[in-house]
């Protein structure tokens, strides 16, 4: 499969037609243990479903196929997964050096969950070399990086960022969730795991929770793997399918997510009601030269900062029609949040806080001249 390009790739890895009945789409296996022929007879490697399941086997295939990675693991949850990589790799004393606008739910199981069996986390703008090399300590064992981040867009250099941890001796992990493999390819510029919510981009509709890690080489794959088999975590198989499904239509849906939100921000930079718009497709973005360059598509989030303030943000989320109002991201359907009440409430007050003039949007690929009226009622609804 590694032959073809990227939108080939995500129809066809780990995608055979069924061998028995020739269904051109592979079946769902909704069983929990398989059948041995003769104790530890097991049939392609199949025993009890926590340890491996063929419809799991076969996103995991796709995902490894997308990021370019040599093997991929899909657990019920992007934090599932993170969990899974973080215990898997680290042991007590270790340090991680986690961006100063990473997802809040990593930062959580970071500095709630897993410090209390010993790891240390430190936050850094991830977006100066300078400041990461000197935040670096003799037990940093794994940086975690978040491009572009969430809410405020903001852009690290993966190849700089890898350098500097392989240095110093640490691993480069990238959450490439806002980007999807579809853009943004961290194993290629250096990464050595990348972790994913598919909720997100990769599912694609809003329908399935999953997550998963993708491994650049066969170091940590038993480590990983054993605590997915220890623990659990793992996606199950109806929605390791629609998964599957969804990362089908990544290379296209993704197309439409940038176009429209580059329509979008184009809009709001022009409009005095807006007194930031994050995106980097916009060329005065501080980190629009290096997402030029390390991706291929600037993604469909984009976030504004309302020049009224916190009273006019809320307003204007509260005041759209096409755009619901929800959390999450990354769905066909075009959605808007107010990030200091909603995805950011858990670090109000923390190192992680986020302005509280904005709105997040994650652009659909709804028809774009819809969504750019939509919010231009909102915002004539909030100025009455
Ligand atoms: C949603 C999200 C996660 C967590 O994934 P879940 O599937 O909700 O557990 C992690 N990182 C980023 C960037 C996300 O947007």
């Amino acid at each position: 499969m590694s032959e073809h390009s990227f939108a080939t790739r995500a129809i066809h890895a780990g995608q055979e037609p069924d061998p028995t009945t020739g269904s051109i789409i592979p079946p769902i296996y909704q069983a929990s243990t398989h059948v041995q022929d003769g104790i530890g007879g097991f049939r392609e490697g199949y025993e009890y479903n926590r340890a491996g399941n063929p419809t799991r086997s076969s996103l995991e295939t796709q995902l490894a196929a997308l990021e370019g990675g040599t093997r991929a693991l899909s657990f019920a949850s992007g934090l599932a997964a993170e969990d899974a990589l973080l215990r898997g790799i680290l042991s007590p004393g270790d340090h991680v050096l986690l961006s100063n606008d990473a997802y809040g739910g990593t930062y959580r199981l970071l500095t709630k969950v897993l410090s209390k069996w010993g790891i240390v986390t430190t936050t850094v703008e991830l977006s100066d070399p300078d400041a990461v090399r000197a935040a670096i300590r003799p037990e940093t064992k794994i940086v975690w990086i978040e491009t572009p981040s969430n809410p405020l867009l903001k852009i690290v250099d993966i190849a700089a960022i890898a350098e500097i941890a392989h240095a110093a001796g640490a691993l480069a992990v990238v959450d490439n969730t806002f980007a999807s493999p579809a853009l943004q390819q961290p194993l290629a510029l250096g990464a050595d795991l990348v972790v994913h919510s598919t909720t997100k981009y990769l599912g694609g509709h809003s329908d399935v929770l999953g997550g998963a890690v993708v491994f650049g080489d066969d170091r940590f794959v038993d480590d990983v793997k054993f605590q997915q088999f220890a623990v659990g975590a793992v996606s199950a198989p109806f929605d390791a399918w629609l998964t599957t499904r969804g990362i089908k239509t990544l290379a296209v849906r993704m197309r439409q997510h940038s176009e429209n939100a580059q329509a979008v921000a184009e809009w709001a930079a022009g409009r005095p009601e807006f007194s930031e718009v994050y995106h980097p497709g916009l060329e005065d973005h501080r980190g629009h030269e290096v997402a030029a360059r390390q991706m291929s598509g600037f993604g469909g989030m984009l976030s504004l900062g309302l020049a009224a303030g916190p009273a006019a943000a809320k307003a204007f989320a509260e005041s759209t029609e096409l755009f619901q109002l929800a959390e999450s991201l990354g769905g066909v359907e075009s959605l808007i949040g107010y990030p200091p009440d909603m995805t950011h409430a858990s670090v109000r007050g923390t190192e992680l806080a986020v302005p509280e003039n904005i709105v997040r949007l994650s652009v659909g690929i709804e028809d774009g001249g819809d969504l750019v009226a939509d919010l231009e009622q909102a915002l004539a609804r909030i100025s009455r």
